[in-house]
């Protein structure tokens, strides 16, 4: 298993190796999906102090949601939890890339960071095809970490799609 983001020499990551144990919960809510047809994406929502206050799997499919994204959900579960629309402090744990929608509603939660695992080329908005969430025109921008497990995030989906 290679847990180092691509192109980076093995050893400790003072950056991404923090996120694993978090980037791990994500995972399993992300491998939860594919009974449903959902592509298999996850995301938990940390706390201040590291305690996941939030989970979310992508359940598009299963609720006919077209909102239904992991990272949607996953903030409107900590939301509840702290009983309030903002997330300030959180941190956002996210498999995939998240797309526009989910890269604006990181930004309207006030969530403090988002951490993903796999680049999404093709739709991506927290630094591939765009980048909303640290758009300088806006005046809330989250730290973006990236590259987190991406081979393992990526070849869930990878897997997910060969078998359809
Ligand atoms: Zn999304």
């Amino acid at each position: 298993m290679n847990d180092a983001a691509p192109g980076r020499p093995p050893g400790p990551d003072p950056v991404r190796d923090p996120w694993l144990p978090a980037m791990r919960a994500a995972l399993e809510e992300a491998a939860r999906a594919p009974g449903t047809g959902d592509v298999p994406v996850g995301a938990v929502v940390l706390a201040p102090d590291g305690t996941v206050i939030g989970r979310g799997r992508n359940e598009r499919e299963a609720t006919g949601d077209p909102t239904g994204h992991a990272e949607v959900l996953a903030v409107r579960e900590a939301a509840r939890a702290v009983g309030e629309w903002r997330l300030t402090g959180c941190t956002l744990v996210v498999t995939l890339e998240p797309c526009t929608m989910c890269a604006g509603a990181i930004v309207l939660s006030r969530l403090d960071r988002v951490v993903y695992g796999a680049a999404d080329a093709k739709a991506g908005a927290a630094g591939s095809l765009w980048d909303v969430v640290r758009d300088r025109r806006l005046n809330h921008r989250p730290e973006v970490i990236t590259g987190v497990l991406a081979d393992e995030c990526a070849a869930l989906l990878t897997d997910f799609f060969r078998t359809r």
